[in-house]
This record gives structure tokens, sequence and C-alpha cells, in this order.
């Protein structure tokens, strides 16, 4: 079945179609999606733009309600979206379940928002003058997304936008365009006026420059590599747009002394393979004390034995394939690159097969475990993006905190240990957006802030109340009484 894009309330052919596959098994074919080209985009642009003057002022109530109407339909779909996000993403349906309810949760905590949007009233300091401070929302936003979360940072994008009185032009990536082709379907079904959110599916090198420079788009909230992030940041900057980004990760994990071996195996295991490694906040580097150091790496050795690789939608797979067949090739070609820098390989390090013995062809690899590795090594500073994690050893806490804070990113930093004073420490030192303790790096509340410093994020934070930054527009006003 061919989709088409959104664009002023109505279904439109795309200028091409392309082919969506399962990453888990590539000859199941998903479906066909709609590429726009430059001429479609500016067409959706024109559309939010002219429902914008109503969508904007006609009230908070409207924009609630829709928004809970939506995150109710998800909630209610949620395994039938999860086993769709599944198969074409390739994290195990029981994730991909737990990433449909949570955009589920956004859209209703989006709902309730609507109504809590405060201003300031302060005095003037002239006699008789009144000063509100009030917030209006940007006008149109462009949101452009990555794959590896395919209905859970939409999500985040569009609930806020909305609720705080945007139009949107949604460009999902091209990689994944089932999950968003379906919550765009969900939101047009919502109630909302034709034109206030528009969905534009295709490649970002053939419609990119042409969604961000557009001269109708006030702002762009951006989430996916550091490379595209950062060209787009500068065209932002060149025509005068506001820019949200979240980019890539390199988080550290430091496991101490006093950790309790089990619980620090486990969480070291979640963050790192879990979600097949491809979460921006995943942990690749695991910061390990020496008197713990041979027992952990000897207890992550075995646990990582019994992980079953394999079809997304099977029963009892732990981590599903890569995403897709490049994904693969940069897991393996790091893995190659480590092993060439000296690290010991002690788990995985290949492709693997699935665990039912299907045969099929997915983009499966082995999570895999480095030891005896540098901070120094490539496989430390760049970030793979898949299941392949290091061990660094360090002498004692302030080596591991170094060794942590010792990277060009800042998204997340977890740490494992009982010791309350290198807990607290870690939390107020730790250079990065997100602290865990005895938690993984990854998994994260929908109704607080998301992001990170240094190379990771730019801009106003994502997700909570904090998500105002971004997309609405501050507004002061004098009043002589
Ligand atoms: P990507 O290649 O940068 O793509 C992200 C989005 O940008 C896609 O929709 C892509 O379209 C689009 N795009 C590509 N070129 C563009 C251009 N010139 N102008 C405008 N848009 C353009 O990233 P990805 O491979 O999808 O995602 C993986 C990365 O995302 C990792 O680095 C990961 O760490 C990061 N990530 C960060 C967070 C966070 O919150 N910090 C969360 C999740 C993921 P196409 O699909 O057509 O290429």
């Amino acid at each position: 079945m061919a989709h088409d894009n959104l664009i002023g309330g109505a279904w439109v052919r795309g200028a091409h179609y392309g082919i969506n596959r399962n990453p888990s098994d590539p000859d199941d074919m998903i479906g066909e999606y709609a590429q726009a080209d430059a001429a479609q985009l500016s067409a959706a642009v024109q559309a939010a733009q002219a429902a914008f003057p109503a969508w904007s002022t006609g009230g908070v109530q409207a924009r609630a309600d829709a928004l809970d109407r939506i995150g109710a339909e998800i909630l209610a779909r949620r395994d039938e979206l999860g086993e769709l996000l599944a198969r074409e993403e390739g994290k195990t349906r029981p994730e991909a379940i737990a990433e449909v309810t949570r955009a589920g949760y956004i859209f209703r905590y989006f709902g309730a928002q609507c109504v809590r949007l405060a201003g300031q009233l302060l005095p003037s300091v002239r006699p008789g003058v009144g000063v509100e401070i009030t917030r209006e929302p940007m006008g149109v936003v462009g949101l452009i997304t990555p794959w590896n979360f395919p209905i859970a940072i939409p999500a985040w994008k569009i609930a806020p936008a909305l609720a705080y009185g945007n139009c949107v032009v949604f460009k999902p990536a091209d990689l994944v365009p089932a999950s968003a082709w379906a919550l765009a379907e969900i939101i047009h079904r919502s109630g909302i006026p034709a034109g206030v959110f528009n969905l534009a599916m295709g490649r970002g090198s053939v419609m990119g420059d042409a969604l961000v420079t557009h001269p109708g788009i006030a702002a762009i909230s951006f989430t996916g590599s550091v490379d595209v992030g950062r060209r787009i940041a500068v065209q932002c900057a060149q025509h005068g747009k506001k820019v949200q980004l979240e980019m890539g990760g390199k988080n550290p994990q430091v496991v101490l002394d006093d950790a309790d071996l089990g619980q620090a195996v486990e969480l070291c295991v979640q963050s790192a393979f879990f979600s097949t490694g491809q979460r921006c906040t995943a942990s690749s580097r695991l910061i390990v004390t020496d008197g713990i150091h041979d027992r952990f790496v000897a207890a992550m050795t075995e646990r990582m034995a019994s992980l079953r690789v394999g079809d997304a939608l099977a029963a009892d797979t732990q981590i599903g394939p890569a995403a897709s067949a490049a994904q693969q090739e940069q897991d393996l070609r790091y893995i190659e690159i480590a092993r060439a820098e000296g690290a010991r390989l002690a788990v995985g390090g290949s492709r693997a097969t699935c665990h039912t013995g299907s045969g099929k062809p997915g983009y499966f690899v082995t999570p895999t475990l480095f030891t005896d590795t540098t901070p120094a090594m490539r496989i430390n500073r760049e970030e793979v993006f898949g299941p392949v994690a290091s061990v660094i050893r360090v002498r004692g806490y302030e080596e591991a905190l170094d060794v942590a804070n010792d990277t060009a990113f800042g998204l997340s930093a977890g740490i494992a240990t009982a010791s309350l004073k290198h807990a607290t420490h870690f939390k107020r030192h730790a250079q990065a957006g997100m602290v865990m303790v005895n938690l993984p790096t990854a998994g994260v509340d929908y109704h607080v802030p998301f992001g990170g410093r240094k190379g990771s994020s730019y801009g106003p934070r994502e997700q909570g109340q904090y998500a105002q930054e971004f997309f609405t527009t501050v507004k002061t006003a004098y009043t002589l009484a």
C-alpha cells in the first residue's frame, strides 16, 4: 500500500515512493511511503502558515482535547503500533510497545500542559505602570527526527509544539516512515484543523535545506547526528531561526569497587546492549575501578553469553537487529577499528544469526564487549550506535570521573556505587545533562527535562515543562494604569 504525505489536511501523492523494509528480515516489505520534494515541502509550510492565526488564538481547550484524544488512541493501539515499530526499526516487541506507550503519555501530558502556560505580573519601576510577561507560540516549526525512536521522539516534539499553539511541518527519518505515518494519521483524525499538522516524508538530503531555510519556518527542532545538527545550526543562524539540537553521545557508566556487582552488570547490559545499543543515551564506555574490574568482566561475559539476538518480533528475543545494513556495517567497522587499536575482544565481535534458527538474513550483530581499552582509542571517543561497549580500567573514583568527562559529548552519565559521598560528588561533577545513580544511563521519564551538554546538545531542553522554552517566545507588555 502506498502512503502519502499529509499537507493542508489532505493526503497528497509524493513525487516518488520509497520502500520500507524490516531489518529483521529485509525480504519483508512493510509498505511504500511518499518522498516529498522541495515544492511539496513548501506547500506544507504554506498550509501551516495559513492555519497558524486561528490555531494559535483559538483557545487552549481545543488543543487540550485534541492532544488528549491523540494520546488515548496511541495508548489504546499500543500493541499494534508497537508491532509496526518493531518491524520497521528492529527493537524488540516489548521495547517497541514501551516506546509507543511513552508516546501516548507524552501527548496526554502536553494535553494537560495546554492550560498551565503561566506568565508573570510584576510592578514596574515607574509608578502607575504594570508589567506583564507572557509566552506566545513561535509560529510554524520544522521538526526533524532520527530513526532510532520512530514514535517517541516525534511525540516529544509534536505534542509540545501543538500544545503551545504552533503549527508543524514534521519530517521523519527516511528509514522509519511507517510509525511516522501511523502517528500522522491519528493526529489527522483528532479534530485539529487542516494545516495545523503536516507530514513531509522523504530524504533529508533532498528536502532538508528547503525546510531549514524556508522563510515561513520560525524554528527548527532537530534530533540526529552531530554532523547534520551542526549544519542545521549554521543554516538557522544565517536565516535567523531559533534552533534546538539533540545529537550523539558517548555515555560513561562508572562502576566503583563498592558497587553491587549483580546490579552493576544488569544495568550495564541494559544500557549498553538493549535496543541494540541504538540509543543516544546508551552507555558505551564502562569505566571500572581496579578492585572490581576482573569480577565485573567475568560476570559481564557470563551474562552476555545468555543474550538472545534475533528477529525483533520473535518471542524471547532480547536484542533485535541493527536498524539497517549501513548501521550493521558501521558496527562491524568499529569492531575492527577497536581490534586494530589493541583492544581485547571479550565477547561477540561479529555478525549474528537469529536465535530462533529462522535463517532470515536480518542485520544482526552479536553484543560485543572490549576490555583493556584506553580513553584515547577511537572506540572510546566516537559514537558507534550499536551493541558495542568497552571497559576502561581505572585506579579509583577520581580517575573514573576524569575519564567519564574526557569526551566531546555530554548527554547521560551513570555511576554504580554504594557510596553516598561518591554518588553525590558524581551528580555534581559529571559533565552531562542527565546523571543516573545505580540506574542505566538509558531510560528516562517523560515529564522532566531531557538533553545534554557539550557536543550532545544545543539550545533549550526538550520535554516536561522545559519544552516551553523552545516552543514559545516571551513578550513583555507595559501598561499605564
Ligand atoms: P541523522 O542522519 O543526522 O538524521 C536525522 C534526521 O535528519 C533524519 O530525519 C534525516 O533525514 C535528517 N537529515 C539528514 N540530512 C539533513 C539535512 N541536510 N538537512 C535537514 N535534515 C537532514 O541521524 P540518524 O542516523 O537518523 O540518527 C542517529 C543519531 O541520532 C545518533 O547520533 C544519535 O545519537 C542521535 N540521537 C540523539 C538523540 C538525543 O536526544 N540526543 C536521540 C536519538 C538519536 P534522512 O532520514 O532522510 O537521512
